[in-house]
This record gives C-alpha cells, sequence and structure tokens, in this order.
C-alpha cells in the first residue's frame, strides 16, 4: 500500500526489517515553520511508503506542501516531527554532517533549473558527485546511462552549450551516476517546452521500470503525472488521495476541457 492514511499518533514505527522493500517511508511528517511570530504548518502529518522500482509524482496546488515534502523526504529538510527512513536508514535521526553524506551518496536530484555547474564539461558535472564522495565512477554503468539518454556526443560540452532538455538529461545522468537508492525530481520539466518534457519523462519512467529504479516527481503538471505509476494529491500539508497516476490525464481531461 502507498499510503498509511489515518495513522494515529501512537502508531508504532514500522522497522525498516518489516517494510523491506520500501525505498522510502514516512511516518506522521509535521514539519513547521516560524513566519514572523506566527507558525505556518507545510506537512500535517503525512505517512506514506514507496515501494521500490516505483514511480510517484506529487501534486497539488501551490502552498500545499509539496516542496517542503520532497526536501523533508530527501533529507535537504529536517523534520519537526515524525520520522523518514530511505531504503531503511532512518534519515530524520542523522545528525549534520553525516545527513549530508548520506543524501550524497544514497539520493539523486533532478531540479526544475538542472542545477549543472556552469565552468565543467557534461561529463564532469556528471562524475562531480562521486568524485566529491572519493568513489570511482561505475564506467559500464555511466556509459549505459549517457547512450539511454542520449548525449554521447555532448560529454565534452558546457552546459550553455547544450539545450535545455540536454541539460536535463545530464542532470538526470548525474542523478543516477551513484546507484542512488532513491531519485526526486522537483519540477523535473518546468523549464522545457513540449518535446523536451515528454522525453525527460519518459526516460524517468524508462529507468524506472528497466533499471528498477525508485523515483519521487514533485510536479503541478497532470500530463507529467500520468508518467508516474501512482500520483499522490496534496491540500493543507496532507495527503488526501493517492491513486494510479493513468487515470490522472484522464480525470483532468474529463473535468477541465
Ligand atoms: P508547494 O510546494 O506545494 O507550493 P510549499 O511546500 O512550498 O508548497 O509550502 C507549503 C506552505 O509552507 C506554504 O504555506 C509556504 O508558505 C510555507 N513555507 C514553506 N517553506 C517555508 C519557510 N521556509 N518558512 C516559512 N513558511 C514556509
Amino acid at each position: 500500500m502507498w499510503l498509511r492514511r489515518g495513522a494515529p499518533a501512537t502508531t508504532p514505527e514500522p522497522s525498516p526489517e518489516a517494510e523491506p522493500h520500501s525505498a522510502l517511508l514516512l511516518n506522521e511528517v509535521h514539519r513547521r515553520y516560524s513566519d514572523g511570530g506566527a507558525t505556518v504548518t507545510a506537512l500535517a502529518g503525512v505517512s506514506l511508503r514507496v515501494p521500490r522500482g516505483s514511480f510517484l509524482a506529487v501534486m497539488g496546488p501551490s502552498g500545499s506542501g509539496k516542496s517542503t515534502l520532497l526536501n523533508c523526504a530527501s533529507g535537504l529538510d529536517t523534520v519537526s516531527s515524525g520520522s523518514v527512513r530511505i531504503g531503511g536508514t532512518d534519515t530524520s535521526a542523522l545528525k549534520e554532517p553525516r545527513r549530508t553524506l548520506f543524501r550524497r551518496d544514497r539520493v539523486g536530484f533532478v531540479f526544475q533549473s538542472y542545477n549543472l555547474v556552469p565552468t565543467l564539461t557534461a561529463e564532469d558535472n556528471i562524475t562531480l558527485p562521486l568524485r566529491l564522495a572519493g568513489r570511482h565512477p561505475d564506467r559500464a554503468w555511466l556509459r549505459g546511462l549517457v547512450e539511454r539518454v542520449g548525449i554521447t556526443d555532448r560529454l565534452r560540452h558546457r552546459p550553455s552549450e547544450l539545450s535545455g532538455g540536454q541539460q536535463q538529461r545530464v542532470a538526470l545522468v548525474r542523478a543516477l551516476a551513484t546507484h542512488p537508492e532513491i531519485v526526486f525530481a522537483d519540477e523535473p520539466t518546468g523549464a522545457l517546452d513540449a518535446q523536451g518534457a515528454r522525453r525527460i519523462l519518459r526516460l524517468l519512467a524508462d529507468v524506472v521500470r528497466d533499471l528498477g529504479q525508485t523515483v519521487v516527481m514533485v510536479t503541478h503538471d497532470p500530463d507529467a503525472a500520468a508518467h508516474a505509476h501512482t500520483t499522490a494529491s496534496m491540500t493543507d500539508g496532507r495527503i488526501v488521495d493517492v491513486h494510479p497516476a493513468a487515470a490522472t490525464r484522464r480525470f483532468t481531461a474529463v473535468g477541465g476541457e
């Protein structure tokens, strides 16, 4: 099951042994921010299980908590209460710098703005996280990824010499280079034209299907979400609905056009 909804606060945290096939496990996650004197509750008790080798799209209106969910689930941000496990590690219990190291070694990111280093070639961008971790690149793995996304002839180019779609494909290979436990994609098609967007979405779906990768993608675009297996819809810091993603486009078409 993807979502354990309505779990009482007293529910014991599931042990990783009991959930051996989970890439990501959120248990009653709350995130509150102080804003001036007021407290903003960005996440109001999110419990979610993402099985290994699955593709989840997180949707919802602006301000519903999508980015906060992605930041808390990936360890970019801390939780106020509740727990986050990635592949059996309780990342919400990790203190700095271990949390940063865990993220670098075990989590992949694809951002809307690509986040490539402008002075490095595509190839050096791809291998940068590995070099920072002092790890040797798995050359055969990287070659396969580069061929899969179709950037073999662009590896010596810098980001400014690449189209947006090519830059995002470089970012996707970089995200996968470390064999991460999970890839988080934050509006990965937000800056792309329709063709570039379709290509990235198909590649994300392919790496889930062919390589058993787990992907969690935040998007406001129902067509993008339709490439995932499952869609979780957020409102006011809660997941209010989970349904098969193929239905996302259909529901939108019937209701919105
Ligand atoms: P979404 O990604 O769905 O647009 P967010 O996760 O960015 O939503 O935000 C959820 C809520 O939390 C919003 O009300 C937002 O203003 C608030 N919020 C997010 N980050 C912060 C922060 N660092 N400080 C204060 N409020 C925040």
